[in-house]
């Protein structure tokens, strides 16, 4: 039995159930055994009490359509893999495009692994579009110093993709951020002026709609001013924020997100998907260029001359599973309000955790909730000493999770020094309740208590 969302345990406890169910061979036993064991040692994201990361509940027509895709495993590589799927992904695609205020005629896209590959394709677009053909040279020209503007609290999935680019992570220059984590305006300008005078070249600007932490969202429409005025490429990553366009009340927090050369959305957060599904966007389809390939076992040109489209030149894999499907039928199913519906009730709760955090002499709120996250610590009155604080608010959370209690979020403010560390709350689950929330804060309270009564004792 378990008490909360993950089973009680350490990660050696757990590891050791596993060895010992993977131990059996019981042939057509083995489905339902080792589903009993995935269900008891999954971290259950409908359960209230597990908020750590932008990991959802999926929807449960969104879970048996992608059952329908494993089972008839159309692959988008080539047509004849997909017949159905190929024609449904592209429909789905610029569906998608008009939500974010793309031309849907104009935009083009693919369905991705997640915001990483999503925030590399965009990266290498840029790369290739603006080191003017970098696909047939031998590599970056010699004298070439490419620069990406990225934010502090921009995903990590950005210095990674400039490594993988060839750029290297230092080509990825970060821009101070404000307290709740927006890139500054004028720091992005600076860096900008900085970057040129030395002689790099910003390739793109990066701006977060929806940074992983706090959901902040960064100048859209400055960022785009800036990159257009250094002939950047502008790219923005709304892996998390993207559900904000589902939402009236929220979307307007994107204003200017339709100037983006690419867009990152994860319909697997703030989408209710099962994992993955990313969506990555161009707003000019021409800019895909450096993507294409000639297969001939694939696509080749007399087949698209006889009117048989190719999917292949989208996307950095080759087999790929048709993920557009779930989230067409989802769409279909909810439609655009039903899903913003959730996302105004995921907001709600947010804010609902943050009045049950102030209200608590214990705990100390770091900023309002912007979409669906709070980030706080446990604080009890008069104590000052912050490497006390942080050590006690990383045990609180593991003693939360050893006790299969609740799953929180624990991250790092941006800076040096003790003091940065906070508990995070990321609600994704539209079906808590306010009641479950406060519960949630009492239980994080009261392993506070427990934990610094040890210290002390
Ligand atoms: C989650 C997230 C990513 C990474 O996306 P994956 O789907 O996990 O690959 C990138 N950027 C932001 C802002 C995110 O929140």
């Amino acid at each position: 039995m378990r008490s909360g969302p993950v089973p009680a345990g350490s990660p050696a406890e757990i590891a050791a159930l596993v060895d010992e169910a993977l131990a059996t061979d019981d042939g057509p036993g083995a489905l339902a055994r080792l589903t009993q064991l995935l269900a008891y040692g999954a971290a259950d994201p409908a359960d209230p009490a597990c908020a750590a990361h932008l990991h959802c509940p999926p929807l449960a027509v969104a879970a048996a359509a992608d059952l329908a895709v494993s089972a008839l495993n159309p692959s988008q590589d080539s047509w004849d893999q997909a017949p159905a799927a190929t024609a449904l992904e592209s429909t789905l695609l610029a569906e998608i495009a008009g939500l974010v205020g793309y031309d849907p005629q104009r935009a083009a896209g693919v369905l991705t692994s997640g915001g990483t590959e999503s925030n590399l394709m965009g990266l290498m677009l840029a790369r290739d579009q603006k080191l003017d053909g970098i696909v047939e040279l031998d590599g970056i020209p010699a004298g070439v110093r490419p620069c990406i503007l990225a934010s502090e609290a921009a995903h990590f999935s950005v210095q990674r993709a400039a490594a993988l680019l060839g750029l290297g992570e230092r080509a990825v220059i970060p821009v101070a951020v404000d307290r709740g984590l927006r890139m500054r305006e004028d720091e992005l300008e600076r860096a900008m002026a900085e970057a040129s005078w030395a002689g790099r070249t910003p390739i793109a600007v990066v701006a977060t709609a929806g940074t992983t932490d706090t959901g902040a969202v960064d100048p859209l429409s400055a960022a785009a001013d800036l990159a257009g005025r250094y002939g950047a490429w502008l790219h923005v990553d709304a892996a998390y924020g993207g559900g904000a366009l589902l939402s009236d009340r929220l979307a307007p927090l994107l204003d200017g997100i339709a100037r983006a050369d690419s867009v990152s959305l994860d319909w697997h957060k703030l989408g209710w998907q099962p994992a993955a599904a990313g969506v990555f966007l161009v707003r000019r389809a021409e800019t895909y260029v450096s993507l294409a390939r000639r297969a001939e076992y694939l696509n080749p040109v007399d087949d698209e001359q006889a009117g048989y489209p190719s999917l292949l030149g989208r996307s950095l894999r080759t087999t790929r599973r048709a993920d557009a499907f779930k989230l067409a039928v989802t769409l279909r199913t909810l439609g655009r309000d039903g899903l913003g519906r959730l996302v105004d009730s995921c907001h709600d709760l947010a804010l609902a955790a943050a009045d049950a955090v102030r209200a608590d002499p214990a705990l100390e709120l770091y900023a309002e909730p912007v979409l669906t996250a709070v980030l706080f610590r446990y604080r009890p009155p008069g104590v000052t000493d912050e490497a006390a604080l942080d050590e006690v608010n990383g045990r609180l959370r593991r003693l939360l999770l050893r006790t299969g209690r609740a799953v929180v979020g624990r991250t790092e403010l941006p800076g040096d020094g003790p003091g940065r560390v906070r508990l995070k709350l990321t609600l994704l689950n539209p079906h808590t309740t306010v009641g479950e929330v406060g519960a949630l804060v009492r239980e994080v309270v009261g392993a506070g208590r427990k934990v610094a009564g040890e210290r002390a004792g």
